[in-house]
């Protein structure tokens, strides 16, 4: 077997299927349904796989809505902040829940949508988001609706809500206290609905996380509500699975040992620069390098690594937990090769689900 070219993405099924079966712990124990968010992960090739221990998907717009629908067995959550008024038919034709972002546009499609499960956000005006870019409660947030008279004002029309206030939540005890918040603000409200979704951000498919403790918190909820309680796990279905593999292509004294490989943080791990982190790269050994990417970003680094001996041009390179917000976020920016996309079976064989070349560069504008 001949190895792909980097750079490529390397999804491995093993540790994909570690996280399913976290997943398939918390649904049993805790009842409640899991739907991959699509705007964290949609490489559909490993769907097959994911379907078998999560319930559908949930989007964010109508493309992501379409693929859950045509690639992802199970139910399709239908998300938008805003829908237009030439998507929404299609939309409702591809969804069994439809979840909108405020009451305006509630009030505006609930009639095109009466054929289906209807939903609002509702947003807590908390988060465990750190980041502002990132934090639904952030000062005049569009995320959701949180006035109890409008909220009632939906409730004829809705038969549930979606709640996403998390984010990489690591800490049981902060999302268990920050559920009571929820259920002692709007209690008397979840208990008029059939379902509520506590959307993404909980990392319960991490190192140590107690995973029956939050199946035991969930279950408690729904009890209490009798609500069908749906989680939208991004990160945490795919966290540890997949690595961008790159290739050192040169090596310079910058008064840094600086190793530039065939791969860019701007195209390829974007992310990161967004959030001003480092990639996950090797860190034992003697011999310390800066890994930088091939574009002419000056700040295209992808961070400090340590190695066991010297670097050599041609060295493979691992870079961890490149799937979250990383494949769907690539981008052609200096016409830096695209990454293929990989997997590693279960057998240990490397497929190439994909690969690019520049006649997707092309074709990618106009
Ligand atoms: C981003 C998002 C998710 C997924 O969040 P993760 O942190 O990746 O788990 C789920 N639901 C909604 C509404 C989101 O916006």
């Amino acid at each position: 077997m001949t190895t792909p070219q980097t750079p490529f993405y390397l999804i491995d099924r093993a540790r994909l299927a570690a996280n399913m079966a976290k997943m398939d712990r918390l649904r049993e124990r805790s009842g409640a349904r899991t739907l991959l968010a699509l705007k964290c992960f949609a490489t559909w090739s490993v769907f097959d796989q994911m379907a078998q221990s999560m319930d559908g998907t949930t989007s964010s717009s109508l493309n992501e809505l379409r693929l859950g629908r045509e690639t992802f067995a199970g139910e399709a959550h239908a998300y938008s902040v805003a829908w237009a008024d030439h998507e929404i038919d299609e939309a409702v034709g591809y969804a069994d829940k439809i979840i909108f972002n405020s009451l305006g546009q509630l009030d505006r499609f609930a009639d095109r949508a009466q054929g289906i499960a209807r939903g609002l956000r509702l947003n807590p005006r908390f988060s465990t988001s750190g980041f502002d870019l990132a934090d639904p409660a952030r000062p005049f947030s569009r995320l959701g609706e949180w006035d109890r008279a409008r909220l009632d004002r939906a409730l004829d029309r809705i038969s549930g809500v979606m709640i996403h206030y998390n984010c990489e939540n690591r800490d049981f005890d902060l999302f268990s206290g920050q559920l009571d918040r929820i259920e002692s603000e709007f209690g008397g409200f979840l208990e008029k609905l059939d379902w509520v979704s506590l959307g993404g951000g909980i990392h319960f498919t991490g190192e140590g996380y107690p995973l029956d403790a939050l199946a035991d918190r969930l279950r408690a909820f729904a009890d209490r509500f009798g609500v069908q309680v749906y989680l939208e796990p991004g990160e945490a279905s795919i966290t540890g699975t997949t690595t961008l593999e790159v290739t050192v292509l040169d090596i310079l004294d910058t008064g840094k040992q600086v190793a530039v490989v065939d791969s860019s943080v701007e195209a390829h791990m974007l992310d990161l620069l967004i959030y001003r982190e480092n990639a996950k790269l090797p860190q034992d050994g003697a011999h310390a390098y800066q890994i930088a990417g091939q574009s002419c970003l000056a700040g295209d680094i992808f961070g400090d690594a340590r190695f066991p001996a010297p670097l050599k041009i041609g060295d493979r390179i691992s870079v961890q937990d490149a799937a979250g917000y990383t494949m769907v976020k690539k981008n052609w920016f200096n016409g830096v090769a695209m990454p293929a996309i990989c997997i590693r079976e279960l057998d240990g064989t490397i497929t190439t689900v994909r690969s690019f070349g520049y006649d997707d560069f092309r074709a990618s504008l106009s």
